[in-house]
């Protein structure tokens, strides 16, 4: 199966200042219709960064290229060494395929950490918006938040059962909004934009994340703007984009 560390990694590493580590592949299991988890062992606190982090992981295209894919980083655990990534498996492209394929024992190429949007700690609360991919991200970020705080989940999901719970602190309020997707293109913001309609945003200083479709986390930066909230205090980042592949370096295109 995949390959171990790529001379090109090394190099990238050391441009980005970041790690380059062989991973083996400890787990790869199903959790819900649309998300399988990969854990990898190997520097996993490292790698890890901060939550809000990613790595590079690299998989062959299907013709024989070597591309980067970025997953953020859903879980830690130092004792054993270990990152978790939750992958959607909602569409069909190499890394999905690459990753569904995934079994205990082999090597994965991986970079990191990656991404420069860390939780803005001093907000009294924090609203994470977007699809079924960046579940495990959002889930990583509302971990650390300090109690008392608070955490507010505005996610799209293909399929109910992907509305996968976690357990968190006692003190830290959390409202979670999950939109039934009802067929829509991953491209149509009207699911999220009625999530968001129905929530009344909370008094004092909130930040806003948005991850997921290029076009969708656009359009919600616009209505949160629209909502009152200055632009310095909403994130966003495009994990993907309708119709077209994410580049080599595992971005997807800016350019219309
Ligand atoms: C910083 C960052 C962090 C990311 N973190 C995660 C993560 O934690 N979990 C995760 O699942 N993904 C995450 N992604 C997205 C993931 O890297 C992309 O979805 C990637 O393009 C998948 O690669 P692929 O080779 O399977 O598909 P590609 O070759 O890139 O695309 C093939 C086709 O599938 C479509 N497509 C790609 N991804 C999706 C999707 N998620 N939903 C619907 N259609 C899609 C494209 O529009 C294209 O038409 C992240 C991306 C970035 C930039």
């Amino acid at each position: 199966m995949p390959a171990a560390q790529h001379p090109s990694s090394v190099d990238l590493a050391d441009r980005l200042k970041v790690l380059a580590r062989s991973c083996d592949v400890v787990v790869r299991r199903t959790l819900s219709p649309s998300l399988i988890e990969v854990v990898l062992h190997g520097d996993g606190v490292a790698l890890a960064g901060v939550p809000g982090n990613d790595v590079m992981v690299q998989v062959d295209n299907g013709e024989g290229t070597l591309v980067r894919r970025r997953y953020s980083v859903h879980g830690v655990d130092p004792g054993a060494d270990t990152l978790s990534l939750w992958i959607s498996t909602t569409h069909d492209g190499p890394a999905r395929r690459f990753a569904q394929a995934l079994a205990p024992g082999d090597v994965l190429d991986v970079v990191g950490p990656r991404g420069k949007i860390p939780l803005d700690d001093p907000a009294d609360w924090h609203l994470f918006v977007g699809d079924v991919s960046a579940l495990g991200v959002f889930y990583r970020m509302a971990h650390s938040i300090k109690v008392p705080g608070r955490a507010i989940f505005i996610v799209e999901l293909d399929d109910p059962a992907d509305a996968l719970t976690a357990n968190f602190d006692d003190g830290l309020g959390v409202t979670a909004i999950f939109v039934d997707r009802n067929g829509r293109a991953n491209d149509d913001p009207a699911g999220l934009l009625n999530g968001l309609a129905a929530f009344a945003l909370p008094q004092g200083e909130g930040h806003a994340y948005l991850f997921g479709e290029f076009h969708v986390v656009r359009t919600m930066r616009s209505a949160l703007l629209d909502r009152g909230l200055d632009s310095a205090t909403i994130s966003l980042k495009a994990f993907y984009r309708v119709g077209r592949a994410n580049g080599a370096n595992g971005e997807p295109e800016k350019e219309p």
